[in-house]
């Protein structure tokens, strides 16, 4: 068998995938004026879009925004699936990230500039928490937006998005139009928009190299078939017996297991469940997530030790915290990794 070159896992990236269920833990309180961030059982009701039904008859007796909207799309009732877009899209440009330190800047700050960070959200608030922590460092993870945002903003003539909040293009100073969203239908075009096959493209590349995975907050629901399809595709393209799986997740342990059985069974069940951002990989061993996990679970190594992180750190402490980290990275290697530093 061909000797494992562990140096090599250690510059893998480690890959985040978000869903709903990633904002909701990271505002719980809501945003910076309250306003809640909805999941698909409770959308239009928290989003106070509930009015546009009020005088329709609508077949499905569910809340969840899928099946709503699914049936207005099928049902060419377009208006009123107008009003619904409409709506998502004014009442997520509302929403503002709260002033102090959420999961999202740690999440952000935590990883390097080798890591990835996809997400279904259309939420404008990890984009607005990246805009503030590049203040402490540029060295960040990549960031994908699977179904587009509220706050992602695309030059079409240069082929580049940034945040919609710079208005024209800082390269070639044309207006930035807002990246389209991809509704919840059973079959989304992944295709036709240019920014979404890219960012697809982006995504199945990360999959494909990963040596982490983390699902945070997302279920893959049944309007997602086939983005869970091309999902277990990358995934599965290559040897996965030594990569980790890690969910984050509040719901019962065993049906996420189940959910996940497929992608656990390609990394012979190297999968772990918790329910908060800072009880894994990236929480205990900041910026130093593949390092650790290859040091500690593949070559044995007892010596790492986690931190135990403060979770209600102001910017300056936790840019006191991150400060030691860069400076190693910087001086540990030309190539900006500190190969097998746990800490
Ligand atoms: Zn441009």
């Amino acid at each position: 068998m061909e000797q494992i070159d562990f140096e090599k896992l250690k510059e893998r990236p480690h890959l985040f995938i978000l869903g709903a269920g990633a904002t909701k833990a990271t505002i719980p309180f809501g945003d910076i004026n309250g306003l809640k961030s909805p999941v698909m059982e409770d959308f239009l009701a928290i989003t106070g879009l509930s009015y546009i039904l009020k005088d329709i008859t609508i077949r499905t007796a569910s809340n969840n925004i899928e099946d709503i909207y699914s049936e207005l799309y099928e049902t060419n009732q377009l208006e009123l699936k107008d009003e619904i877009e409409k709506g998502i899209i004014s009442y997520y440009s509302k929403m503002q990230i709260p002033a102090k330190p959420t999961l999202y800047d740690y999440l952000i700050l935590f990883l390097r500039s080798k890591d990835c960070i996809a997400t279904f959200n259309w939420d404008p608030l990890l984009l607005q928490a990246y805009n503030r922590v590049n203040q402490i460092t540029k060295d960040l993870p990549q960031l994908i937006f699977l179904h587009g945002s509220v706050a992602v903003g695309l030059c079409k003539t240069c082929m580049r998005y940034e945040p919609l909040q710079n208005v024209t293009c800082s390269k070639c100073g044309k207006p930035l139009v807002m990246s389209k969203l991809l509704y919840p239908v059973k079959n989304k075009d992944y295709q036709s928009d240019i920014f979404i096959r890219h960012s697809w493209s982006e995504l199945e590349d990360y999959l494909e190299r990963a040596e982490i995975l983390t699902i945070w907050g997302y279920s893959a629901p049944k309007s997602d078939v086939a983005a869970r399809e091309i999902m277990y595709k990358a995934f599965s393209k290559v040897f996965r017996r030594l990569d980790l799986i890690e969910i984050i997740d509040i719901a019962d342990k065993k049906s996420l297991s189940k959910n996940w059985e497929d992608f656990a069974e390609k990394t012979n069940y190297h999968f772990d469940i918790k329910e908060n951002l800072l009880d894994t990989y990236i929480g205990k061993y900041p910026r130093r997530s593949i390092d650790a996990y290859v040091k500690s679970q593949l070559e044995g190594n007892w010596n790492c030790i986690p931190w135990e992180i403060n979770p209600n750190m102001t910017f300056d402490e936790l840019a006191g915290f991150i400060m030691p980290l860069l400076k190693q990275e910087e001086t540990k290697s030309s190539a900006g990794a500190p190969s097998g530093s746990c800490r």
